[in-house]
């Protein structure tokens, strides 16, 4: 436990004093101070000052059954006393991670069999490398070698998975991206579609995959990876015609296609997984996040069927894993976060009640000066903001990115008890999937008053 007599300003002080935070500029934190969040209870948080706080980021896109779930706290606590770790490594594992095992090939699509565990998405995405290439060395085409992913994706912070992503911002500190990857544009309409519909632009952005394919050679390229929604890039909802596109090129070259559902997985879109929203067959799928709903680290990779045949009859030994593959403590807080899903009916409730309702009030709020475009998806949506606008299709006079949109978040939302991300010209949300109908009007409302503070 931590020491509860320390105030705000002593937390600061000690962190300032010794914690290098991910993603962050030390000394522009150093001179704020940090929030030290405290405690949590259904979609809300409350920091050190006692100040509640609507989660509307589900901390890090994960906490998707709410904070304080005892069944998951009781599944924690039951492993840790029974048998806290034993490695899955030299012909040996554990029931959770068999269990775990089992019920994910029941809630995955039918060509998921079988699971790799990591500990996270980022080494879920470095196994999908490793994994890929091994499957092609193995199937006698060893040129096979290159993988494409796209500008402004997200596939973690490793030397791998930032390569695999797209953020330029990323590339430029490292050395990255390591060799063998190649990026394409991404399927934002607002950036890249200007004259044309969502459709057409749907099946252009997916020509450019091709377009790519041709450039390296069909005969080189080994899988495409792709987040069925863009995530940590501002929630890009890709249109309708781009997903299939992709799935037929795909096919058509005989490329594996790998579906990042690190956010998109575990009912987030309104299906179990993203691939089903989006209308794609992924040969390979990355999980992490809503796995475990955030309460301790666990990531993986499904294996479809077409690659787990040849690693398992033809492969010999898979020289990969991780120390905390298929941790028993991980897996039984999976278990018990996947069961209280299907007993709460989480997915049909994003799928028939809270996502449609959260789509209506942000279509409601393009009536507010500031906003252009919103977009949503399930239970993740963005509001792109505007200085001014131009005509109705969201194109304005965009916000100034790096000061305003992050003004209107960290000042305003925070100020108002509401956590939401800044990205770009968007702000973006990703609840709870336990949240209410009667939340979702709660969040709209927090939504309105901090862009109306901003006029
Ligand atoms: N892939 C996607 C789509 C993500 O959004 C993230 C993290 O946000 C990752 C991979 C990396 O996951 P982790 O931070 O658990 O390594």
């Amino acid at each position: 436990m931590t020491t509860t007599t320390r105030t705000t300003a002593d937390w600061q002080a000690l962190d300032a004093a010794h914690f290098l935070h991910p993603f962050t500029d030390f000394q522009a934190l150093a001179k704020k101070g940090s929030r030290i969040i405290e405690r949590g209870e259904n979609v809300y948080l409350w920091d050190t000052d006692g100040h509640r706080l609507f989660d509307a980021m589900s901390g890090l896109w994960c906490v998707n059954v709410g904070y304080g779930q005892q069944a998951l706290i009781d599944a924690a606590t039951a492993q840790m006393t029974k048998l806290p770790f034993y490695n899955s490594f030299f012909q040996t594992t554990t029931p959770p991670a068999v269990e775990l095992a089992e019920l994910l090939a029941e809630v995955t699509p039918p060509q998921f069999k079988h699971v790799f565990f990591a500990g996270s998405g980022s080494e879920g995405n470095d196994t999908v490398i490793r994994m890929v290439r091994r499957y092609w060395d193995l199937k006698g085409q060893p040129e096979r070698q290159v993988i494409l992913s796209r500008w402004n994706g997200y596939h973690g912070s490793t030397m791998a998975g930032a390569s695999l992503g797209g953020m330029k911002y990323m590339h430029a500190q490292g050395g990255l991206p390591i060799p063998g990857i190649d990026h394409i544009d991404q399927p934002h309409w607002l950036e890249h579609g200007a004259g044309m519909t969502r459709d057409e632009f749907g099946l252009k952005a997916a020509g450019w995959l091709e377009q790519k394919i041709l450039e390296v050679g069909p005969d080189k390229v080994a899988a495409f990876i792709g987040e069925p929604v863009q995530g940590a890039g501002g929630v890009i909802v890709p249109p309708a015609t781009y997903w299939p596109e992709i799935q037929r090129i795909c096919d058509q070259y005989g490329i594996l296609l790998v579906s990042d559902e690190v956010i998109t997985g575990f009912g987030r879109t309104g299906n179990w997984f993203g691939c089903e929203t989006m209308g794609t067959r992924p040969d390979l799928m990355t999980f992490a996040k809503g796995v475990t709903s955030g309460y301790v680290p666990l990531g993986g990779v499904m294996v479809g069927e077409r690659v787990a045949k040849v690693l398992i009859e033809q492969g010999g030994e898979f020289e990969h894993g991780y120390t905390y593959s298929g941790h028993p403590v991980a897996c039984a807080v999976a278990l018990a976060n996947i069961r209280l899903m299907r007993e709460q009916r989480l997915v049909e409730r994003v799928r028939d009640e809270t996502g449609p309702r959260l789509a209506a009030v942000f279509e409601s709020l393009r009536d507010h000066p500031l906003v252009g475009e919103t977009q949503s998806c399930g239970l993740m949506a963005a509001l792109q903001l505007v200085r001014a606008k131009d005509g109705t299709d969201g194109r304005g006079t965009p916000f100034d990115p790096a000061l305003e949109v992050g003004m209107v978040c960290r000042g305003h939302c925070f100020g108002n008890g509401l956590v939401m991300r800044a990205v770009g010209d968007r702000m973006i949300i990703a609840p709870p999937l336990v949240m209410t109908v009667e939340q979702v009007d709660e969040l709209a409302g927090l939504i309105r008053l901090c862009l109306d503070l901003t006029l």
